[in-house]
């Protein structure tokens, strides 16, 4: 089962549950079961599962539980708490700081999507102030310098590699050196893979590690091989000390879970995640907000950080201000899609968002949902100004609907699916207004506003 549909079942039958007539023992079993099945589809370890459906189960403990209590979210609550343990490897990894000439080096097995993924932790890192800087010390796979090359050029980072140096201790050793004079703060060395783990690949890291002294060694894995990957995982962290891992091909179709959740077993934090395979298709992995956007309860953090992300600093605390102020207009529903249409794939970004589910969906349905979004902000075009700062939706009469649809060139339907989207929403963000403040104050500090 995909990642996303993995998501969808488990909210299904934790609403299931909430509709049950009584909150019992057979109905905490029958969610559970539910649960279970499809954990297991998702290719989650059972003995994982079970471990953490007794937690649920011990935390819960429906007889105890005095009259009056609201079972259904003390349940809700224990279900995401347990999934966070079953993923949240308990330690935290090392994170590069600026100004300090800070070497990564990559490893894993070969098609891991090391290459690709070396240059969009690059990216990432130079959209957050950093110098980075890319070394291929893969001399294995012919066309491995070729690649990093036109992956480093297209996202503007300087490269070092050789067509005709065999040794790449060498290529390594003179690349961290270049760089190192050249005040780079986050040299990546990408390393060869192999086809499987073998005593070669294993020593040509062991050499590359010891030469060029690594603050942080990353291991990339590939996400579509599910349980196995506590095995690769486990044999990698002994023989190069690992520090943190890369989960890759975690796009829609991937049966992520397994993958996470056994990583995640051998104590190794998941620092990213790869969700396709352009360079913007790359996200931090938390697993407290992971677990929130799984089950389609929103990001509330991540969503901020892509606000920050989008829009010139001075606008916004005065944006976010608008989305605490509790009165959710149909113009703030605009704004908010105008500025993080920009910010990159439009899934991630919705599933920050409290109700949607989709930073795992299939590609097709990505474009769905941007073209979806791109009618929305039509249909808001032909309205009045006075329709866009209104607080009261019923205000919306059918005739006035009816404008606007002709206006837009739109259906009725179109509109009218537009305002219940938008009620849904406006109802989720009255809840900001205790959960932004913290966030803007931070802002506000960080923008010296
Ligand atoms: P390497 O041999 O480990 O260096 O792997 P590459 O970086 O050459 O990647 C192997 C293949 O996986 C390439 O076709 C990449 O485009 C693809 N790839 C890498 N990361 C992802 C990802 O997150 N999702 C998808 N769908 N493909 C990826």
């Amino acid at each position: 089962m995909v990642l996303s549909q993995l998501g969808g079942s488990i909210s299904r039958a934790l609403a299931q549950m909430a509709n049950a007539t009584v909150v019992d023992d057979r109905a905490l079993t029958e969610c559970l079961n539910e649960i279970t099945r499809a954990l297991v589809r998702s290719d989650v370890q059972i003995g994982a599962v079970c471990a953490m459906t007794s937690s649920v189960r011990r935390a819960v403990n429906l007889e105890a539980l005095a009259a009056g209590t609201n079972k259904r979210r003390i349940i809700q609550q224990a279900v995401f708490a347990e999934l966070c343990n079953m993923l949240d490897p308990g330690k935290p990894s090392f994170a590069p700081t600026k100004g300090k000439p800070n070497v990564v080096m990559f490893v894993g097995l070969q098609g891991s999507g090391k290459t690709t993924t070396c240059t969009k932790y690059a990216r990432y890192h130079q959209g957050k102030g950093f110098k980075p800087s890319l070394v291929c010390a893969d001399t294995f796979r012919a066309g491995a310098f070729d690649q990093l090359k036109q992956n480093a050029t297209k996202a503007k980072i300087p490269y070092y590699g050789s067509y005709m140096e065999s040794d790449p201790v060498k290529i390594a050793v003179e690349g961290v050196e270049r760089f190192r004079k050249e005040n780079s703060d986050l040299i990546i060395v990408d390393t060869s893979g192999r086809h499987k783990q073998e005593a070669a690949l294993i020593e040509e890291m062991r050499q590359v590690a010891e030469a060029t002294k690594p603050d942080l060694v990353i291991f990339v894995m590939d996400g579509s091989i599910g349980q196995a990957a506590f095995d690769q995982a486990q044999a990698f962290k002994q023989s190069a000390s690992v520090g943190a891992v890369i989960v890759t091909k975690l796009d829609g179709h991937a049966k992520g879970g397994g993958a996470l959740s056994a990583v995640a077993a051998t104590k190794s934090p998941v620092i990213f995640i790869g969700t396709g395979e352009h360079l913007e298709d790359f996200e931090v992995f938390d697993v407290r907000p992971f677990v929130s956007r799984l089950l389609g309860m929103g990001d509330l953090s991540g969503l901020v950080n892509k606000i920050k992300d989008a829009m010139p600093a001075d606008q916004q605390p005065e944006f976010l201000q608008k989305l605490t102020e509790g009165t959710f207009t149909l113009r703030l529903f605009y704004e908010l899609f105008q500025n993080l249409l920009n910010t990159g794939p439009i899934g991630q970004i919705l599933s920050m968002l409290p109700g949607f589910r989709s930073e795992l969906m299939p590609k097709g349905h990505e474009k769905e949902s941007q073209a979806k979004i791109k009618r929305y902000m039509t249909i808001m075009d032909s309205m009045t100004d006075a329709e866009l700062d209104s607080t009261n939706p019923k205000l919306m009469s059918a005739s006035r609907i009816i404008r606007i649809a002709r206006g837009s060139g739109r259906a009725v339907k179109d509109v009218t699916d537009m305002l219940e989207e938008y009620k849904k929403m406006a109802k989720v963000c009255s809840k900001f207004k205790t959960a932004i403040p913290n966030k803007l104050d931070s802002l506000r500090r960080n923008t010296n506003m």
